[in-house]
């Protein structure tokens, strides 16, 4: 099935950047998205599957997620349902398998499911180790168990990582102190997989030890920014260690902040609605060129990290 028209012209007309030159995918185009029942992830599913890919939507409670995609469907668009808590190693797994058997491969992963308790001026760190758990080790562990399923193509595979602003390195506010820890997380020789999993460990026995406030770091949102700071950092390394597969093996590996958007996570305070938080996840998925990878993105826009 061709993409659908409507979706090239809403495209062109709604957005003032480029659109891709042609499309590269079709209806054999598999994406999969995490935390895809509601908000974000929702909205991702529904315009990459308007886009005329196939979508496979995920979520760790089935109900929840056969009903978004069984929504999705009655629009006519191709939309498939598997459970998957990527908090649940073995959920992962059967995830992984069920794919290999029923579809053989994908193109393109979308790493969104999140978690965030903190609202308004509320900065617990009471959940910090669910927040840390979800957020940075659920986007590790999904996309490590995927990745051997990203299929070969001559555009290249595509890992969107839905991150957040509040995990920026060297944001002006809200960030480390230890300027030697930014040091070593921004230079590519000294950022290892170790070095960020000692950073969120670290993080987490203080909170555990209660001392976590005088620790550096990042003042707002402090459990959130920790995770999305790891994320960040972990699509960056994984963009370096993808970097050397051959022509026609690629896969490239970006995230971005979706700005401040109307969902539960935020109590529906925010400023953009879930449908313009999804954008610019979908356009990097589909990029036409895409020879970006370890970027940080916001508004179709790369910003530092
Ligand atoms: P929602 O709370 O609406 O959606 C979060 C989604 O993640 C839900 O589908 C939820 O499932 C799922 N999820 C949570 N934990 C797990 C898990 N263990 N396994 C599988 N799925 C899980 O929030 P948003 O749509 O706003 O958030 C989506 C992403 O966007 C998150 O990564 C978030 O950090 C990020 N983001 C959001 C911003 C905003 O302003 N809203 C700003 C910056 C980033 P369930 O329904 O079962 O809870």
């Amino acid at each position: 099935m061709p993409a659908p028209l409507i979706s090239v012209v809403r495209w062109c007309c709604v957005h003032d950047q480029s659109p891709p030159l042609h499309m590269w995918w079709s209806s054999e185009t598999v994406a999969v998205v995490t935390g895809g029942n509601r908000g974000i992830g929702f909205e991702i599913a529904r315009q990459l599957a308007d886009h005329g890919l196939t979508v496979i939507l995920t979520s760790r409670e089935s109900n929840a997620g056969l009903e978004a995609s069984n929504a999705l469907k009655e629009l006519g668009l191709s939309v498939d349902y598997h459970q998957l808590d990527v908090l649940d190693s073995l959920s992962i797994k059967k995830l992984a398998e069920w794919i290999e058997q029923t579809y053989g491969g994908i193109d393109v992963l979308v790493n969104n499911a999140g978690i965030n308790y903190n609202l308004g001026a509320d900065n617990s760190v009471e959940h910090a180790q669910n927040v840390v758990a979800t957020n940075y080790y659920g986007t590790k562990n999904v996309s490590q168990a995927l990745i051997p399923l990203m299929r070969p193509s001559a555009v290249g595979a595509r890992i969107v990582n839905v991150s957040s602003r509040l995990g920026r390195l060297n944001g002006r506010r809200n960030r480390l102190e230890d300027k030697d820890l930014r040091e070593k997380l921004a230079n590519l020789e000294t950022l290892s997989e170790e070095l960020i999993d000692r950073m969120v460990s670290t993080f987490l026995q203080q909170v555990e030890e209660g001392t976590y406030p005088s620790g550096g770091w990042p003042q707002m949102f402090t459990d959130y920014s920790v995770s999305k700071l790891a994320v960040n950092a972990f699509t960056r390394l994984m963009a370096k260690m993808l970097s050397d597969r051959p022509d026609g093996q690629k896969i490239y590996i970006n995230c971005y902040c979706p700005g401040w958007v109307k969902t539960a996570m935020t109590g529906w305070a925010g400023n953009i609605s879930a449908e313009d938080g999804a954008d610019t996840g979908v356009w990097l998925a589909l990029l036409q060129e895409q020879a970006i990878t370890g970027k940080f993105f916001a508004e179709r826009r790369e910003i530092n990290f």
